[in-house]
């Protein structure tokens, strides 16, 4: 059984570190707000005092952060993750943030001797619960192969990308996507409702059609129950599109479904939704073509 460290028990840290806990192996944890460790306490974590402490003494350190602001936050300074580090452990690496500050985090993370997997995740809440979450993996093949039986764990569906930055390029490939899906849904649910359609039925006959996906599928029930309790919020998504434009501008691509879909957050941002989930812009959109359920 492996020693693990992690850092963030978010929506999607806690499922994922939990299920590592129930394969057996031994973690130590730490999370800004201390309550929101206490089921993954219960399961046979230990509680470390800070992000430097849950780096110590440990062989496999896996985050999982908001954002990339936050990342560096918590991994640099007196104590940061960075500096309780042992040379020779890996870092892996999950949230989406930008190229830029992962090439900043590569710098900390090496001048310790430690190996840096970048290894965002994709995929819901559910998917992390269940274990079989999509994890794209890049950095260090020796350090992948190493961590693979964890990542096998927590991830169904796993992708080795190359030496550097490609997980978090594609990463934002993916989620540009999976936003600008859910505004093109909402814009057929809302004249489907308008036209006298049943939103479940309309949603339901999207997901099995030719244009079904996994993601249509598990949105279907919340968007027809209407109340979008946060699988993924209209915040983070809207962070992963800023992500997404600039990495457009990086590499020279026009990105204009995403430059619309990211405007279209923003407004369901304004309206005090911003911890709702994203797939709420079938509501902004039925608010503003005067439709009520
Ligand atoms: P979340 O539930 O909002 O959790 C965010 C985590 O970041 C929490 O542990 C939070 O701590 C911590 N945090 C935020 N601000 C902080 C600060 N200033 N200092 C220290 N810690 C801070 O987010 P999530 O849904 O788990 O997402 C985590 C990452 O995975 C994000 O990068 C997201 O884009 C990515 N992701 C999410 C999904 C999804 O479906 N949710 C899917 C794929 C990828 P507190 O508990 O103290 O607030």
């Amino acid at each position: 059984m492996e020693k693990f460290g992690w850092i963030g028990l978010g929506n999607m840290g806690k499922p994922m570190a939990l299920n590592l806990l129930k394969a057996g192996h031994d973690g130590i944890v730490w999370n800004r707000t201390k309550a929101k460790a206490d089921a993954v306490v219960a399961a046979g974590a230990k509680w470390a005092g800070t992000p430097r402490g849950a780096a110590e003494g440990v062989d496999f350190l896996f985050v999982s952060l908001a954002d990339g602001a936050t990342l560096l936050e918590v991994a640099l300074g007196e104590d940061g993750f960075a500096a309780g580090l042992s040379a020779g452990a890996i870092v892996i690496e999950t949230s989406t943030i930008s190229v830029a500050e992962s090439t900043k985090l590569a710098e900390a993370i090496e001048a310790k001797g430690a190996s840096y997997l970048r290894a965002p995740v994709t995929g819901s809440t559910i998917l992390a619960a269940a274990g079989t979450i999509g994890i794209l993996t890049s950095g260090d093949k020796a350090a992948y192969d190493k961590v693979l039986p964890l990542l096998e764990v927590i991830g169904g569906n796993l992708f080795y990308l190359g030496a550097g930055e490609q997980a978090r390029v594609m990463k934002l490939s993916l989620n540009l996507m999976i936003a600008t899906t859910m505004q093109m849904e909402a814009e057929a649910l809302v004249i489907a409702e308008k036209a006298g359609l049943d939103v479940g039925q309309a949603a339901d006959i999207i997901a099995g059609s030719a244009v079904g996906s996994p993601l249509t599928g598990y949105k279907a029930k919340l968007i027809a129950g209407g109340e979008y309790a946060p699988a993924f919020t209209v915040k983070l998504m809207i962070k992963d599109l800023k992500l997404a434009l600039e990495a457009g501008r990086q590499y020279g691509v026009k990105l204009e479904s995403t430059e619309r879909t990211k405007k279209r957050l923003e407004r369901a941002a304004e309206k005090g939704w911003g911890e709702k989930d994203f797939s709420i812009l079938t509501k902004l959109l039925e608010e503003e073509s005067g439709f009520t359920r």
